[in-house]
């Protein structure tokens, strides 16, 4: 039947950081859409060939082309158990694309992080990278030493305030239609993500454990038609 795991959440909820530790402990592959699309634009798959192109040009590769990666994906022995998908869906149409793939398993488990705006706009603000070995601190000071390696922290430009606001405006156009998607399943759960990241793991570990037993009754949630 398998444990068939969702994280929703916005840049900076700590989703990622969730996601590892989630899937550890279950022994379940943590799937993310970056890790597969740079797998298969190594491995050269087609699919893999088509999103190399797409994203040498810098455009974003699109919903077909990422569901056929996550359907390949899925497809593979070691997701019969289960798995833990970060990043995917983003939209609708991949929420119903997954919806089908997953017919014949377990209803999904949807846990969505959520966390105030304004405690995104911080956290991600405060974020600096290390130049020399990439490093990801929560709290520095630009141009400060590496904790790891003595390089010099900056700050992505991607965590800039104006950026930021951009990308948390993005990421609720489109993605708050996918809460309203999932939101009325028995298998869908709301996570507190302001809290100490430590909280936060065991809300995530009680919520899938209280969950499970919705998603192993025969799906009357599934909300595609084929
Ligand atoms: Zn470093």
């Amino acid at each position: 039947m398998g444990c068939n795991i969702v994280m929703l959440g916005p840049p900076g909820a700590g989703k990622g950081t969730q996601a590892g530790p989630l899937a550890g402990s279950r022994n379940l592959p943590r799937i993310s859409t970056g890790d597969i699309l740079r797998e298969a634009v190594q491995s050269k798959t087609e699919l893999g060939r088509t999103a190399e192109v797409t994203i040498a040009r810098g455009e974003l590769v699109s919903d077909e082309v990422v569901i056929g990666m996550v359907r390949e994906r899925l497809a593979r022995e070691d997701t019969q158990a289960g798995f833990v998908l970060d990043g995917f869906p983003r939209t609708i149409t991949q929420a119903e694309a997954l919806d089908v793939m997953l017919a014949d398993r377990a209803s999904l488990i949807v846990l969505k992080i959520t966390v105030p705006a304004e405690e995104l706009l911080r956290r991600l603000s405060a974020r600096r990278v290390c130049g020399q070995c990439s490093a990801i601190f929560g709290d520095g000071v630009a141009g400060s030493p590496c904790a790891q390696c003595g390089g010099p922290l900056v700050q992505r430009n991607d965590d800039r305030e104006s950026v930021v606001r951009e990308r948390l405006e993005v990421y609720a156009r489109d993605t708050e239609p996918l809460t309203n998607y999932y939101r009325e399943r028995q298998t869908f759960a709301e996570i507190d993500g302001a809290q100490p990241t430590n909280i936060v793991r065991r809300s995530v570990e009680a919520a899938v454990g209280r969950l499970q037993g919705a998603a192993r009754r025969p799906a009357a949630n599934v909300g595609a038609s084929e």
